[in-house]
């Protein structure tokens, strides 16, 4: 490289040298590289090398070994030779090459380490523009926020007819609320798992005026405080109060309850179940990603749509589930 940077300059090329580790390129890189590029006619880019990036970066660091970072840098249009250097700094290296222009990144302005060096030899630095929005820690954070967490499950149930007796329908009264067989005890298997259960019901009688939202909550927490006494979490319950006529997002077959669940509890659709007993339930959970159960008899065959399974009841849909 020394003996490049000596014939270069007797041709009379302005030579520019810009350095860095370059662990996990993103595009502040290849914008540092050509900005770097238009300073001269020559790019020689140092690429520290493993051991250097770990004394000033940490053990993690670099995440990709020096022979790719160096591979992927000498890819990019512009990048004329590449070197790894084993360093803290370029200082060494830079006082033998005699840059004209030496590029550094904002975060370190003109007052670089290496401005001395440069400017003894005749040369100048160049502080890039490049936005500081690019970072390749601010890329891991993002990798481990977005990869890392736990996916958060759910188990979505239609309520009537599902968890309770839907009798003569529009049921709005706990003297009328009758857990069906197996529910209770096939909730408590589900409430020590790390699945969410979350109800999504259609309470079209709201909207009919058959009874009030009010009713409809009472009756929710009365419901909810029953099945805690009896070891069962429900952690979320959603209810479309429409009628058919209204045309509404919500209301199932359509996915608003279930898009609500996605943004409040961070749900992740496809990885969640659905069990219902209504044609409705098995579309919805169709037209959400969300795999279904369906309880009681099979679908209309004119819908030529099977849920994922069938169960006789509550318990045998969530062994389905648990496994
Ligand atoms: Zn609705």
């Amino acid at each position: 490289m020394i003996r490049l940077s000596q014939d270069l300059r007797r041709r009379g090329k302005k030579i520019v040298t810009y350095n860095g580790s370059f662990d996990l390129m993103h595009v502040g890189h290849i914008k540092s590289l050509q900005e770097a590029k238009r300073q001269g006619d020559v790019l020689l880019v140092f690429v520290n090398s493993d051991e250097s990036v770990r004394s000033y970066k940490g053990p993690h660091r670099p995440v990709v070994g020096q022979i790719e970072r160096a591979e992927l840098v000498a890819g990019i249009e512009g990048v004329d030779k590449v070197a790894i250097f084993n360093d803290q700094t370029v200082v060494n290296i830079l006082s033998k090459i005699k840059p004209q222009v030496h590029c550094n990144g904002s975060d370190w302005g003109k007052n670089c380490i290496e401005r001395e060096v440069v400017e003894k030899n005749g040369g100048t630095i160049h502080v890039l523009g490049w936005e500081k929005n690019f970072s390749t820690s601010k890329l891991i954070k993002r990798i481990i926020d977005t990869y890392a967490k736990p996916t958060i499950k759910a188990i979505f149930l239609d309520r009537d007819g599902t968890i309770n007796d839907n009798g003569e329908g529009y049921i709005h009264r706990k003297e009328d609320f009758v857990f069906l067989p197996s529910v209770i005890e096939a909730l408590r298997h589900l409430s020590v798992t790390d699945y969410k259960i979350v109800i999504v019901t259609n309470q079209s009688g709201i909207g009919r005026g058959r009874y009030t939202v009010k009713d409809f909550n009472c009756l929710t927490a009365w419901m909810i405080n029953t099945l805690k006494k009896k070891g069962v979490r429900i952690d979320k319950v959603y209810h479309c109060p429409h009628t058919p006529d209204e045309d509404c997002e919500c209301r199932k077959p359509r996915i608003g309850m279930f898009l609500q669940a996605v943004t409040e509890l961070g749900v992740s659709l496809n990885d969640s179940w659905l069990i219902g007993d209504d044609d409705r339930d098995v579309i919805a959970g169709r037209n959400a990603n969300i795999k279904t159960i369906k309880l009681g008899g099979p679908m209309p065959k004119e819908l030529k749509l099977e849920p994922n399974h069938y169960a006789k009841s509550m318990i045998e849909a969530v062994k389905r589930i648990l496994g």
